[in-house]
């Protein structure tokens, strides 16, 4: 491992950080504490900051304000869950848990933000360290952008990091293309007529239609999906009746669709329609469809992720760089990379001998502190590369 003195230096201050924030985790859009010490920390390092950005987001510059910009983002934002672990840096606020690392992203981002501000950035580009809120479902990503966080300075290229523990400290997983799944979810009501549960011939039952259209959809991603593409769709709510001998008037489903590409993403939602239509005439039952727009698949650019490789591969050496592994999770710094070109990477954070493997949003997450140091050495490595790109841009 490649770690410079200056992100050595840091380490007590950045895990004492963490710490801090993992005793008070705070959920979406309510990040008033940590934006709080987030924003002092940026000004104390002689930044220009902007608070309450989609609530409680938090946006420093170093650099040329008018130039363009390289965005490094973390996101602050904790989850309902009630934390299982003993430590003495254990959850304060019952209920309330960083069990994704959150914490670790803006204590690490804090980090690099330090050492990129104690230089002066290349000409004619500045660093935008965006702490945006309500990652978790709340989309606080796409907020920021609605309140402008790509313009003034115009950001050129973003990258985030995510720690990760399905890979061991010491490993980075980088991958061009997309990298995680849109996440859309949907209502549907059926509503038939009800009766007696012997004299189905009078009814015109919700709960054989929605148990063929469960079955017609499966169809979706096994016949309307390249099989070298992927897709998820699962209906994880039914809920239906309330008795063996009575056919109810009305049943509800509700799913989730998961997709890698904006086209398949969109001819899933178009078949779920399709076929909830055909299902429900055939049948002669009525249906609401209650459609809720969610993530973006997380799309890497070409560019940008061959110079975090780069910045993985000096950090931890070619071996420990592996290539990122698909997922069908989300995450809402797809908006970001739907706007600019840029990287989403992760951070290897597992450690099996300290007994720190439990998976994210588990109760017992936690993760080996070691990787705040390895992902601040490789956001600043690549942050520093971008930027030198930029000011030669800018040059030609
Ligand atoms: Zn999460
Ligand atoms: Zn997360």
């Amino acid at each position: 491992m490649n770690l410079s003195p200056e992100i050595l230096s840091l380490r007590d201050d950045t895990v004492a950080l963490r710490r801090d924030f993992h005793q008070h985790p705070e959920l979406g859009f309510r990040e008033t504490r940590t934006a709080g010490i987030v924003a002092e920390r940026l000004r104390s390092l002689g930044l220009s900051v902007a608070t309450g950005v989609a609530t409680t987001g938090v946006i420093g510059l170093h650099g040329d304000a008018f130039g363009r910009a390289v965005l490094l983002r973390a996101d602050m934002d904790a989850l309902p869950l009630t934390e299982e672990n003993e430590v003495a840096y254990a959850s304060q606020n019952p209920g309330v848990m960083h069990a994704c690392g959150h914490d670790g992203h803006t204590a690490m981002l804090l980090s690099v933000a330090k050492i990129l501000s104690q230089t002066p950035a290349p000409r004619g580009v500045c660093y935008k360290f965006v702490f945006q809120p309500a990652e978790e479902g709340g989309g606080g990503a796409r907020v920021m952008i609605d309140e402008g966080a790509p313009r003034d300075p115009e950001v050129a290229v973003a990258v985030a990091a995510h720690l990760w523990n399905d890979l061991p400290v010491g490993k980075l997983g980088v991958r061009a293309g997309p990298v995680l799944a849109s996440a859309d979810h949907f209502v549907v009501t059926l509503t038939g007529k009800g009766g007696h549960g012997a004299m189905p011939h009078q009814t015109r039952d919700p709960i054989v239609v929605a148990a063929e259209l469960i079955l017609a959809w499966q169809t979706i991603v096994s016949r309307n999906v390249d099989p070298v593409d992927s897709a998820a769709l699962t209906i994880g709510a039914v809920e239906a009746g309330t008795v063996a001998n009575i056919i109810p008037d009305r049943a509800r489903l509700k799913g989730t669709l998961r997709a890698l590409s904006p086209a398949t993403r969109q001819r899933v939602i178009d078949r779920v329609e399709t076929i909830l239509k055909g299902v429900t005439a055939a049948h002669e039952l009525t249906h609401e469809f209650n459609f809720t727009t969610g993530y973006p698949p997380t799309v890497n650019t070409g560019e940008p992720t061959e110079v975090v490789r780069q910045a993985a591969v000096e950090t931890v050496g070619a071996g420990n760089v592996v290539e990122q592994d698909l997922v069908m999770g989300a995450e809402d710094m797809s908006f970001f990379l739907q706007q600019v070109p840029g990287c989403f990477f992760v951070v290897g954070s597992r450690n099996e001998e300290k007994g720190l493997a439990a998976p994210h949003h588990n109760a017992r997450f936690d993760f080996d502190e070691d990787a705040l140091l390895v992902g601040a050495e490789t956001m600043v490595r690549a942050a520093r590369k971008l930027a030198s790109q930029l000011a030669a841009d800018g040059e030609d």
